[in-house]
């Protein structure tokens, strides 16, 4: 079956999309503006170094994860036990998430949790309409004021009375998790770490970075072009330009393509559309990747940093990951600085600023001889789920729908993606065109 069919990115989503098509039968063309596939699931490869876009390990437990990872990557993924830390400032560390191990805080700190927790349990249960109510009345104030809401502003820039909740459920469990009370006083007096949260355990390929990932989806994709983005799409008239200059005429578009992109390159998009896109809040991440001449930095898997002087939000370790990610006697870290049109990236010095954090935390040490320095600028990283998000989006979706333009993967559907998730993102829009070509 054809129906001049052409997906937009060719990262999870996108070639998941172009896969299931073609196992309906229906030929597709896949235009990708990278030089490579994979989107943010892509592996960048420096100087014998592997960096992935920040920390990204697979943990999914669907049927996707089973049939495009698990299956087809067996043999080349490790498993891993995660082994996540909190920096408390300074050289002060414990286990994530606080709220199970406040053991690590001064004992002054840990008490103020425990008996705001208390007090907490002890409300009658309320409608909470912000993220920052739901903290209150999931954790108590301390908890909420000094971890939780103080971490939100750095990693949303915006403020948690701003962010609404549909964020916080996932197929994989609550993003953060809601301790019970016996939790909270079990991790406030043992030093053993306690588990609570979805990411107990993960994979990750044990060759090749987090990018090995695309591989399977990518042996089922045909008709792929490289290098080769979207330019204008003039709706009305079916028809796109790609950056080459090849003008194609279309039926249908699956677009993986962030929608305030593809809003704006959409010519005849009406103005109640681009009002709604301009709308749309998201973040960006710049990761400062590092390679260390020293083979021991670091311990577990990755921290998250809740103090505002220090510019990144979460570090990770990719040679922990898999030995090959770094030369022998190398190690790597990867700091990701969260930042947007509310709070916009402070470049001056920021590789230096980021090695005098990463020496203050004890990471690093003056001696330690960087071996190389590398950035990666994340344009579009998390959608910002505020209070205009649900009626921007049903804007832009019903316009996309009445131009057979289908919103597909995390920067399409505009949500909370994992990378199984934008699997069967694209697996579900192949069935609606499918649909709609059967029945035309
Ligand atoms: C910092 C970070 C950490 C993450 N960690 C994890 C993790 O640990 N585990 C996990 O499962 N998931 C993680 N994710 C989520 C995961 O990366 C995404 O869910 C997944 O990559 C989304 O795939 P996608 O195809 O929907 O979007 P994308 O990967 O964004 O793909 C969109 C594609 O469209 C292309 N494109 C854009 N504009 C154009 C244009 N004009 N023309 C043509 N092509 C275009 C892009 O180049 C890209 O290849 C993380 C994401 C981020 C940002």
């Amino acid at each position: 079956m054809s129906g001049s069919v052409i997906v937009l990115g060719a990262g999870l989503a996108g070639l998941s999309a172009a896969y299931h098509l073609n196992e309906l039968g229906i030929v597709c063309e896949v235009f990708e503006k990278e030089p490579y596939v994979g989107g943010h699931c892509h592996t960048k490869q420096v100087d014998g170094f592997n960096f992935d876009e920040g920390a990204h390990v697979f943990f999914g437990k669907d049927e996707y994860s089973q049939r495009f990872v698990y299956e087809p990557l067996d043999k080349d993924l490790n498993h891993f036990h995660a082994d996540i830390w909190n920096n408390y400032g300074g050289q002060r560390y414990g286990r994530y998430p606080v709220q199970a191990n406040a053991h690590a805080l001064t004992p002054e700190q840990t008490t103020r949790c425990v008996l705001d927790f208390i007090a907490a349990t002890q409300q009658p249960e309320q409608t909470v309409r912000t993220y920052a109510e739901w903290c209150h009345a999931s954790f108590g104030k301390t908890f909420t004021e000094e971890f939780m809401l103080r971490y939100a502003r750095k990693v949303w820039t915006v403020e948690p009375e701003e962010l609404n909740t549909e964020w916080l459920g996932s197929k994989v469990g609550g993003r953060i998790s809601r301790p019970s009370l016996e939790q909270v006083v079990r991790g406030a007096v043992d030093p053993n770490p306690q588990t609570l949260n979805y990411l107990t355990e993960f994979s990750y390929p044990t060759n090749g970075g987090f990018g090995r990932l695309a591989e399977p989806l990518l042996a089922g994709v045909q008709n792929l072009h490289t290098g080769c983005g979207v330019a204008k799409i003039e709706a009305a008239a079916r028809r796109i330009t790609f950056t080459n200059g090849v003008i194609q005429h279309y039926e249908d578009i699956i677009s993986t393509v962030p929608l305030p992109t593809l809003v704006k390159l959409t010519v005849d998009a009406p103005a109640e559309v681009r009002a709604a896109a301009d709308k749309l809040m998201w973040t960006s991440v710049r990761c400062v990747n590092l390679g260390i001449a020293r083979a021991d930095v670091g311990t577990g898997n990755w921290g998250y940093f809740y103090d505002h002087d220090v510019p990144f939000f979460r570090i990770s370790f990719p040679h922990r990951f898999a030995p090959g990610n770094a030369p022998a006697g190398h190690s790597s870290i990867s700091c990701e600085i969260a930042y947007s049109r509310r709070k916009p990236l402070d470049e001056a010095g920021l590789v230096e600023r980021v090695i005098d954090c990463l020496c203050d935390a004890g990471i690093l040490q003056h001696s330690d001889r960087i071996a190389i320095q590398d950035q990666t600028d994340i344009a579009y990283a998390y959608v910002v789920f505020d209070f205009n998000r649900t009626a921007s989006l049903a804007i832009i979706h019903a316009w996309m729908e009445s131009v057979d333009l289908y919103p597909c993967g995390r920067f399409g559907e505009w949500g909370y993606h994992w990378s199984f998730e934008a699997i069967e993102s694209g697996h579900r829009v192949a069935n609606r065109v499918f649909e709609r070509i059967r029945k035309a």
